[in-house]
């Protein structure tokens, strides 16, 4: 959201935290070169899982487009909405506590 907004709240409210987590996915998936089927596009970013998550790290934590309820689960590497599940480090799956 832009930093000058006079509606951070109602925009964190109704605009951020209500994107789902499969847009972020999508986006995670893309900085790792797995393309959307209605996209085509020459030499697509190919970085690791964990380059892919800075940058969602990076718009969730410094821009604030993103929400920051999606973590990356650190042992099987997929993205988890931590108000659904998980904790602050693992998915449902894979949390051992
Ligand atoms: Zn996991």
């Amino acid at each position: 959201m832009p930093k000058n907004c006079k509606h951070e709240k109602w925009c964190k409210d109704n605009f951020t935290n209500e994107i789902p987590i499969g847009r972020v996915e999508e986006l995670y998936d893309f900085l790792q070169g797995k393309l959307p089927k209605n996209i085509e596009i020459k030499r697509p970013p190919h970085l690791s899982e964990a380059m892919a998550f800075k940058i969602i790290w990076f718009l969730q934590e410094q821009t604030q487009v993103l929400p920051d309820h999606f973590e990356k689960c650190q042992t099987c590497g997929s993205i988890y909405d931590t108000r659904q599940e998980g904790n602050i480090t693992h998915c449902d799956i894979c949390r051992k506590d």
